[in-house]
């Protein structure tokens, strides 16, 4: 970058940097946590670099976009999820079931302290995420120096929910079953995102149906998804 005369970044930073989160819903000075596995660490420790070298040079611009839980594709069905090998998520997993490539969905643990004892979380719709980052590259023309932003809806879905909201709007089953809890898991994250508002001008359009029915367009299009045998596969390859 430094060779390119690029002092600005915006960097897809997660809300895991917040570990088991001190405060619900959370805002961004809510404190960095012990982060509960080791992709939260490479988050929080890159974090840590960017806001240092904007320190050092302030010419720098540097955006952390915090984000909550990504699920969706774009509704053209065109774009989406297409994880290597078994999800380890819980939308693509849903998705991969309902389109008959796995079983049933294993939900991990329901005795965790929320309404159904399943986990809650912040989902996000990948479009609203993209239109985060195009808020924060106008923030950085503005020269905005370090911003620190949590990209959620403000929402907390269990996994039940989640799994409720797709078999109602899509009208397809999914089978589930109760699993033990997994390592790593929190029980309850999600986010104000009223500093993206008032900085940003940024705010979620989509909600909770709009996410399960984007998916489900996008994998039902693509039951094997970028397949060896899918088009826009050979389609991304050929870039
Ligand atoms: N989850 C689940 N079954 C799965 C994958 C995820 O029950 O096959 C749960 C997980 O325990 C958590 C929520 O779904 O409560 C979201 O998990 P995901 O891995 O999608 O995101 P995370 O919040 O862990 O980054």
């Amino acid at each position: 970058m430094r060779k390119q005369g690029c002092k600005n970044i915006i960097f897809s930073s997660s809300a895991t940097v917040y570990g088991d989160p001190a405060e619900i819903p959370i805002t961004e000075s809510c404190p960095k946590g012990q982060c509960t596995n080791p992709y939260g660490w490479t988050k929080s420790m890159l974090e840590q670099v960017l806001m240092d070298i904007q320190k050092a040079d302030p010419e720098w611009n540097v955006v952390l976009l915090r984000y909550f839980n990504p699920v969706g594709a774009h509704p053209s069905g065109r774009i989406g999820e297409n994880p290597n090998g078994i999800p380890n998520n819980l939308m693509p997993y849903i998705t991969q079931v309902a389109v008959g490539k796995r079983k049933e969905l294993g939900v991990f643990g329901n005795d965790y302290p929320t309404p159904d004892g399943t986990g809650v979380r912040d989902y996000i719709h990948v479009v609203d995420l993209a239109g985060a980052h195009v808020c924060a590259l106008q923030a950085i023309s503005r020269r905005c120096g370090i911003g620190i932003y949590n990209i959620g809806t403000g929402h907390g879905y269990s996994v039940l929910d989640m799994v409720k909201a797709f078999v109602r709007v899509n009208g397809v089953d999914v089978p589930y079953s109760i699993k033990p809890r997994r390592a790593g898991d929190i029980a309850t994250c999600y986010c104000n995102p009223a500093k993206a508002k008032a900085e940003l001008g940024w705010e979620a359009k989509y909600g909770i149906d709009d996410m399960v029915r984007d998916s489900w367009n996008w994998q039902r299009q693509n039951p094997e998804g970028y397949g060896e045998n899918g088009t826009q596969a050979s389609c991304l390859r050929n870039r």
